[in-house]
């Protein structure tokens, strides 16, 4: 909980129960879950708590890369809480949901190539690998 306080207030977010019970849920998880999953573990905690306030702190959560944003192919929103601090990309699963992370970033070539041929200047980029996990492409071939 501390560390979570810590990185609350570092990204100028204040530090509310409410929040941390998200990111307490979320730590718990290995796969990804959708607001609607989340508000159903916040109500058990929050018994008055309404969705938008979970889509907004949710929202606020991931503007302020505390948590990050899993963008389906279902056009769906869902949240995962990564415990890897250091810059990296997720491979998700799209069929268990498992989010496992990928310790490689082609950021370097693709700066370069920018420069060089668009002549203009990468601020920042978004990579998300969309696929089946081990067990899951397992199954698949059966
Ligand atoms: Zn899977
Ligand atoms: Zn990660
Ligand atoms: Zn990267």
């Amino acid at each position: 909980m501390d560390n979570f306080s810590f990185s609350l207030r570092n990204m100028n977010l204040k530090v509310t129960p409410k929040r941390l019970a998200i990111l307490d849920i979320l730590m718990e998880e290995t796969v990804y879950l959708s607001p609607e999953e989340i508000w159903g573990k916040m109500k058990r905690r929050f018994r008055k708590i309404g969705l938008p306030t979970v889509y907004r702190n949710l929202e606020e959560l991931s503007e302020g890369n505390i948590i990050s944003k899993v963008n389906h192919p279902n056009r769906k929103l869902y949240y995962y809480l990564c415990k890897n601090q250091s810059h990296h990309h997720h491979f998700i699963c799209l069929s268990c949901r498992k989010v496992e992370d990928i310790n490689f970033c082609a950021a370097k070539k693709i700066n370069k190539e920018v420069k060089t041929k668009l002549k203009g200047k990468v601020i920042s980029h978004i990579l998300q690998v969309n696929g089946l996990c081990k067990t899951c492409s397992k199954k698949s071939d059966i």
